[in-house]
């Protein structure tokens, strides 16, 4: 290291003062839950009053997934 790249401790805590983490706008939704502000609920899917992500059908088609995964592998092994 060059000393003239060296930084006084003063000098990088002053920088470091803007590195604190903020912590992100909850607010509550229609369903009781807290929810990130800007995005949509992870419990109800609703996002501004409608349902913009269908939990149930998430569920469902991810269920469908995983049995037909599963019924290949099964097959494979006989
Ligand atoms: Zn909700």
């Amino acid at each position: 290291m060059v000393v003239r790249m060296r930084h006084t401790r003063g000098h990088s805590n002053n920088r470091r003062s803007h590195h604190a983490l903020k912590a992100h706008g909850l607010t509550k939704c229609e369903c009781g839950s807290m929810r990130v502000s800007h995005r949509a609920c992870a419990v109800c899917g609703r996002y501004n009053g409608r349902v913009v992500v269908d939990h149930a059908a998430k569920a469902q088609a991810k269920l469908v997934k995983k049995q037909k995964r599963e019924g290949t592998k099964s097959q494979a092994q006989k």
